[in-house]
């Protein structure tokens, strides 16, 4: 197996009802590659940062096995900047800001080696640059995309485009419904999987996520979690331990995809249990494997 993950390395300013952090280290490519690399290494990641850019950040990618040879350094150039804030319900978030500094003239270019990827991950960036990352892959046997609302509101009719070439799509229940213009999320994903992707996952916040395909629907349980510090990055972290589940296993069954939403969901459980990437930065497998489990006994009962 092999796994290409493109996405955004970035500084985040982020303010929650429990505290406030400036300029941390951030952007999906580098909570994705940090989520999977509990179960695959080298994660294959392209993407590009200014010459601002962390040692900090270059660091745990580098602690982590991440493969940097896709990852394009402009020295002059400014690193992709976001900043958000939550509410007391912490579902509810208002982007602040988006600057797209590199980002906005990147031209991702898939270095030979990566180029024929079995798995490739297209974490939350604008459509076209995930387009052009998959017209340089040869065949992957599987593509699975995040996107957010930016991208839904601003750049939807290439979006539909992208979604033409994807396997399994993720985003959250509200873009679910923006996408589809449909407020029942079951439809919503009947919509969705019209516009390409066989499966639909949509994330439902503290409530868990839903993954639908053609033959099924899979509820998954959320964490019961009392201690949420930020849940920037949670969507990216989930599709982290997904696809690294997958290509560990290298098993694309259905059954295997209910596995690989559980892991999905315990990474992103870790990920808000702290600020920025720092609750996912020092996990062990056995504390994977504990929370894993754990997520099966929520919804286990018997029938008498
Ligand atoms: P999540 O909380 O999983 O939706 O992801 C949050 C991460 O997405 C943050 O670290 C941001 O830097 C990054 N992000 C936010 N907006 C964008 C965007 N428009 N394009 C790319 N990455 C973004």
């Amino acid at each position: 197996m092999s796994v290409l993950v493109v996405g955004s390395l970035a500084l985040d300013t982020i303010e929650t009802p429990f505290g406030s952090v400036e300029e941390t280290l951030g952007g999906s490519a580098v909570y994705i590659s940090t989520a999977a690399s509990y179960f695959f290494s080298p994660v294959r990641i392209v993407g590009v940062v200014g010459g601002d850019f962390p040692k900090g950040g270059m660091a745990l990618l580098e602690e982590k096995n991440v493969d940097l040879e896709g990852l394009e350094i402009i020295p002059e150039g400014k690193t992709f900047r976001w900043s958000g804030r939550y509410h007391y319900d912490l579902n509810e978030r208002d982007t602040l800001s988006t600057e797209l500094n590199v980002f906005e003239t990147f031209d991702p270019k898939v270095p030979e080696k990566y180029r024929k990827s079995r798995i490739v991950c297209l974490g939350n960036i604008d459509p076209v640059l995930q387009r052009r990352v998959l017209d340089q892959v040869d065949n992957p046997r599987i593509v699975i995309c995040d996107t957010m609302n930016y991208w839904i509101e601003r750049k939807n009719s290439d979006l539909l485009d992208t979604l033409k070439q994807i396997n399994i799509l993720i985003l959250n229940d509200s873009e679910a419904r923006l996408l589809s213009r449909e407020p029942n999320l079951i439809k919503a994903a009947k919509v969705i999987r019209a516009m390409g992707p066989g499966a639909v996952i949509i994330k439902k916040g503290e409530h868990g996520a839903l993954l639908l395909t053609e033959n099924m629907v899979f509820s998954a349980p959320a964490y019961p979690m009392e201690n949420i510090f930020d849940p920037t990055g949670a969507g990216d972290s989930f599709a982290g331990g997904l696809v690294g589940w997958l290509a560990r296993t290298d098993d694309m069954s259905e059954e295997n995809l209910k596995r690989s939403v559980i892991y999905g969901s315990t990474l992103a459980s870790f990920c808000v249990e702290e600020f920025g990437v720092d609750g996912l930065k020092d996990l062990t497998y056995l504390q994977i494997q504990d929370r894993f489990r754990s997520f099966r006994e929520l919804s286990r009962f018997d029938e008498d």
